[in-house]
């Protein structure tokens, strides 16, 4: 047995005797340690765990991306995958139970992704862009629908999905050594594309030939409708798509901007070797890095107050989501916060409670649009007043028991499965016997992880301080 196992083992029979015989008393000499047993631990728990929209399958290859010799030889690669969106709706096949994400050929995709060259566009239609080392022209794409380079999902065991840039001066044979089935999507939206005009080249494809049923499905869906390899895919794809259709100008002067690096960097027009700015002041996007470019992940913290028994937790009712539905709480990240700061600010802010010991549990990308989910854990003392008149984003906050939240979990509707459907649901719950207490989200959101997790007994904390820690 490992030293830091052991120091685990001996932590959590510490705990519970401390917890159980002086639940309110100072930290032990001890606590550092135990500390760093219990954020180790955490840590490989959360590895671990694949959490949906999570643990991506592919090899993104993001060196690549700035080359369009590369990016346009795999495009005509037989076994690329590509994922379309209308509005930020994927396309799905449909049958009578069940949507699942399709994926179309090159081919099957030829009318909306326009001529080659597909990336590194010159200013004539057709023409390579002179040199791809300048900045503003790397697998440029200011003609046609943005296309995203989503990876590769590598099938070979040789690893020559690591193929050094340079490698692709000669990309036929580069390619050669790849082994799997390069991923794009494009959204088709904003294509000079009737919708008829769309619908007519979808018949035309290979699944809908075969006899399958193609439609556009609630992005918000697809987590009931898919496993962690697609909603991995589909996360990627969704925010990338996304982030590339509303952002058509530039932030920092107003022109018309474009795609470039496979779909992963947005460039100003006033930047192209061939721009007139007569009379305009230069771009400031033209030197440095700016966070208007490049994509963006906004973080959200998303939290579980464990009270100081261990035995019941804070949920809070949504004012969006009336009715029964209770689940963790979550608020963005602000400017000049740290993951701990906007714990403590939110919690307090909805629920006027104090809270310490904040501990990391496991991440869940959010292609809502772009947000990433960090969920923790941190302690609180359940015999303090709970208020939500402070920002009255929340109907109702209360502590619930492991009792009440097990017997949730175990009923058979506890936890809510349909998030689109979720608000209608709510209002419509009655007093029914047979339905539940209240309910919980589904482990497809982090809030049911964490919620399970801790009902499960998988949480552990240091002992209970009644001396708050941090800025509260
Ligand atoms: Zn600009």
């Amino acid at each position: 047995m490992s030293g830091r196992r052991l120091k685990f083992i001996l932590y959590i029979v510490i705990t519970d005797y401390y917890v159980v015989t002086n639940p309110l008393s100072e930290s032990p000499a001890i606590l550092p340690s135990i500390r760093s047993a219990i954020a180790s631990t955490l840590a490989k728990m959360a590895e671990q765990r694949t959490i949906m929209f999570s643990g991506s399958p592919l090899n993104r290859l993001s060196w690549l991306r700035t080359s369009h010799s590369f990016l346009n030889a795999i495009v005509p690669s037989p076994k690329a995958h590509w994922l379309l969106f209308k509005s930020g709706n994927p396309l799905t096949v449909k049958t009578e139970t069940k949507s699942s994400l399709s994926y179309l050929s090159t081919k099957d995709v030829a009318p909306f992704i326009g001529e080659a060259p597909y990336f590194g566009q010159g200013k004539t239609s057709g023409i390579l862009a002179a040199d791809e080392q300048i900045s503003a022209t790397e697998a440029v794409r200011h003609r046609g629908a943005p296309i995203v380079f989503l990876g590769l999902h590598e099938t070979g065991s040789s690893g020559t999905g690591a193929l050094p840039s340079s490698e692709f001066a000669d990309a036929e044979k580069a390619l050669e050594k790849i082994e799997g089935a390069p991923y794009f999507a494009l959204d088709v939206t904003d294509l000079e594309l009737e919708d008829e005009a769309i619908e007519a080249a979808l018949k035309e494809t290979e699944p809908a030939k075969s006899g399958s049923t193609l439609a556009w499905l609630d992005s918000r869906s697809v987590m009931m409708n898919t496993d962690l390899f697609n909603g991995a895919i589909f996360a990627e794809a969704r925010s990338m798509c996304d982030w590339n259709s509303r952002n058509k100008f530039c932030a920092g002067c107003g022109a018309r901007q474009h795609s470039m690096w496979g779909g992963w960097k947005l460039g100003c027009s006033t930047l192209m070797p061939w721009a007139d700015n007569t009379g305009r002041k230069p771009c400031p996007s033209g030197k440095g890095l700016h966070n208007y470019t490049h994509p963006r992940s906004d973080p959200v913290v998303i939290m579980l107050a464990v009270d100081q028994s261990g035995e019941k937790i804070l949920l809070g009712q949504n004012n969006r989501f009336k009715g029964k539905f209770y689940s963790a709480l979550a608020g963005f990240i602000e400017p000049g916060e740290t993951f701990e700061d906007a714990v403590k600010r939110e919690i307090w802010e909805e629920a006027g409670v104090k809270v310490w010991d904040v501990q990391y549990h496991s991440g869940q990308p959010w292609p809502f649009p772009a947000s990433l989910m960090c969920g923790f854990y941190a302690r609180a003392d359940s015999t303090k007043p709970v208020r939500t008149d402070l920002d009255n984003e929340l109907a109702d906050a209360r502590w619930f028991s492991r009792e009440e939240v097990m017997t949730v979990l175990k009923h058979a509707t506890g936890s809510y499965l349909d998030l689109a459907k979720l608000a209608e649901a709510s209002s419509q719950l009655s007093n029914d016997p047979n339905e539940p207490p209240f309910r919980v989200p589904p482990t497809t959101a982090i809030a049911g992880v964490l919620i399970k997790d801790w009902a499960e007994g998988k949480v552990q904390f240091p002992p209970f301080s009644l001396t708050p820690k941090g800025n509260l």
